[in-house]
């Protein structure tokens, strides 16, 4: 029965119709909303969480899930675990980023044709195919506004709270992103090499130039050639902060800062850290301070 209404989208609301009318005849003792089962809502990763926080709080019946855990990173590699298709078997929305983040999602959507997936990146103008939007903020707020639309979709008794819920956190986005740009304007147009290509929608946003990328993708370390051109690159640009990331280890980039002098700081693709709403806005204010410090010197 549960199957059933899982792969009939249209079934369900059909089928609390009729818990209404059973009810309304007085067939049933127990309350409509007792009855409803709540929506079962996943989320692929760390930033689909946070993001997920924000505009399901205080929605009822609504039960968050997730597949990587909080210190998971990127899912650039990841493999599903048995647990991930029996939590996804059991959802009735998948929330992911899309636009190649999660190279399984294929795999999901022809496995369970009923679940509805929301991928919040695709449809937004990319840069060369790259999935990292949510790094910039005006990324977070076009897909925290599109999960609104798409969850109001699913759950149109809700569909005000999740409005507003994403009304509220984009205030919030948009008060960060005014400020950063503030704290970063007397930076403009510097350079800054990064560890992971997480930062192009962020380094267009506030206006500072990537100057190379030493590991394209975590777990692809650099060989001793790129190494060494990477070396040359910084050492030709005079550029004296790299900027490392708390998720990956920084043998690359201990390596060119001792063979240039240039210093490392940690930039943080808000990909892991705690399960609080307020998550993102901290990582980027910490993001913002430490690229003020770095590039001032
Ligand atoms: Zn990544």
């Amino acid at each position: 029965m549960m199957k059933y209404i899982k792969n009939r989208g249209g079934y369900k609301m059909c089928f609390r119709f009729v818990l209404a009318l059973l009810a309304g005849i007085g067939l049933m003792a127990t309350p409509v909303a007792a009855a409803a089962r709540p929506l079962k809502i996943v989320t692929s990763f760390y930033p689909m969480r946070i993001m997920a926080l924000n505009v399901t709080r205080a929605v009822p019946d609504v039960v968050l899930g997730s597949l990587a855990s909080s210190g998971a990173g990127c899912l650039h590699d990841y493999a599903l675990t048995s647990g991930d298709m029996k939590q996804l078997a059991d959802a009735d929305v998948f929330i992911a980023n899309g636009a190649g983040m999660e190279p399984f999602l294929e795999r999901v959507a022809a496995r369970y044709p009923g679940l509805k997936i929301i991928t919040l990146a695709e449809g937004l103008p990319l840069v060369d195919g790259n999935p990292h939007v949510w790094v910039s903020v005006d990324g977070a707020i076009a897909e925290v506004g599109k999960l609104a639309a798409e969850l109001a979709k699913v759950d149109p008794p809700h569909a005000a709270l999740y409005r507003q819920n994403a009304s509220a956190y984009t205030g919030k986005l948009e008060v960060l992103r005014d400020g950063m740009k503030a704290a970063l304007a007397p930076y403009r147009g510097k350079g800054i090499i990064t560890f992971h290509e997480a930062f192009v929608y962020f380094a267009r946003e506030f206006g500072l130039n990537i100057v190379a990328v030493v590991e394209r993708e975590p777990g692809s370390e650099p060989g001793a050639k790129e190494l060494a051109a990477t070396i040359e690159t910084v050492k030709a640009s005079g550029i004296k902060a790299l900027f490392s990331e708390p998720q990956y280890p920084d043998a690359a980039a201990r390596t060119i800062a001792r063979e240039t002098g240039a210093e490392v700081y940690l930039l943080d693709p808000a990909v892991t850290g705690p399960d609080d709403p307020g998550a993102y806005l901290a990582i980027m204010t910490k993001n913002s301070e430490v690229l003020a410090h770095a590039l001032s010197k």
